[in-house]
């Protein structure tokens, strides 16, 4: 695809200006006090165990601040995903897409996947509370970086796989070889953002799925419990970024 001037990100995909201050720390506390919020809200439409599309969507709407274009539709995978939307005619991104899987046996979002739906709702709010992060990878995916780094991505830190440390700080020295300082820095922030993202939403997913059961006695046999948080190993991995980050800007620095 080829775009001829700079992705906007469109009034319809941010809060307003004056909830978005702070540090990072706050922005985050404020996405999780949003996620809590529509929690709650959500856990009130549970009469069965499942909740439809529009009546999700809706609740979502409401618990969030300001008038944001959300929509949540149907995805053939397992699991949940959010991405934004892109309106080619305005250029810009104008919408949150939130997927969620129906399968034959169900029609909306279930009660025991709480964890995936309070896990991609917790994306939702981080994405509305850090705008610069949004703008960054917009940026990224618009220069060609994204498609240049999510293969590493993918592989070496959005993975269950074993996390050895020493092979996976050479494997990163190796491949920021390629890019640009610039490049590096994009690569690494955006990199570690998306990580403590995950950790949190995964955070959040697990926390919710507890409870939500907890709050419904009657509409489950035998409690379940999700531990995805642990696998990742993101807390390792954020250090190992993070102090990358740090050298790589010390460099650009020196005269
Ligand atoms: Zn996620």
């Amino acid at each position: 695809m080829f775009y001829d001037s700079m992705i906007k990100i469109l009034p319809s995909v941010k809060l307003p200006l004056k909830l978005c201050k702070g540090s990072y720390a706050e922005r985050i506390a404020l996405a999780k006090k949003l996620n809590n919020n529509f929690f709650n809200h959500l856990n009130e439409k549970f009469t069965t165990k499942e909740v439809p599309f529009d009546v999700f969507e809706k609740t979502l709407k409401e618990c969030t601040p300001g008038k944001i274009n959300v929509n949540i539709l149907e995805y053939d995978r397992y699991g949940g995903y959010t991405c934004f939307g892109l309106n080619d005619s305005k250029n810009g991104i104008d919408k949150f897409l939130i997927y969620f899987r129906k399968t034959p046996y169900t029609e909306g979002v279930r009660l025991l996947e709480t964890d995936i739906s309070l896990h991609e709702t917790s994306h939702y709010f981080c994405h509305l509370t850090n705008p610069k992060h949004s703008a960054r990878s917009v940026k990224m995916h618009e220069s060609g970086l994204q498609a240049k780094t999510e293969d590493f991505y993918r592989e070496h830190l959005y993975t269950k796989n074993e996390f050895k440390e020493e092979d996976l700080k050479q494997r990163l020295n190796k491949f920021l070889r390629k890019f640009t300082n610039e490049e590096q820095i994009d690569f690494l922030q955006n990199c570690r953002y998306r990580m403590l993202e995950e950790y949190i939403a995964f955070d959040d997913g697990q926390r919710y799925l507890d409870i939500i059961q907890d709050r419904h006695p009657d509409l489950i046999c035998e409690k379940i419990y999700a531990r995805e948080k642990e696998v990742y190993n993101f807390p390792e991995k954020i250090k190992i970024v993070t102090d990358k980050l740090k050298e790589v800007l010390q460099n650009a620095r020196k005269p």
